[in-house]
């Protein structure tokens, strides 16, 4: 399956999370070029998603904003996600569990 998403990216500070201890929706610790945060009714937690020109994740968090083809990228920098902006590509996914 292929869907055209938007993506942007956050990091585990109070800002973008209301919180820091960097736990995820699933219970999982987020990490760098790993964790997502998508909408569950589109892509499936634990799915393996492949972001063109991004590269290979794990759909493993959810977040308020995050609804139908938006997804967020995990990054350990504040700045960075905010530099990283917004991008508009194309998913696959590879259920895995
Ligand atoms: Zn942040």
């Amino acid at each position: 399956m292929s869907l055209n998403v938007t993506v942007t990216a956050y990091c585990a500070c109070p800002i973008c999370c209301g919180k820091s201890d960097g736990i995820t929706s699933s219970g999982a610790l987020a990490k760098e070029k790993h964790t997502i945060a998508v909408d569950p009714n589109v892509i499936p937690m634990g799915s393996q998603v492949h972001l063109e020109g991004l590269g290979t994740f794990i759909a493993e968090d959810t977040g308020g904003a995050i609804k139908g083809n938006r997804i967020d990228v995990y990054m350990e920098d504040h700045n960075q996600a905010l530099q990283f902006g917004i991008l508009e590509t194309k998913a696959r996914l590879f259920k895995i569990i």
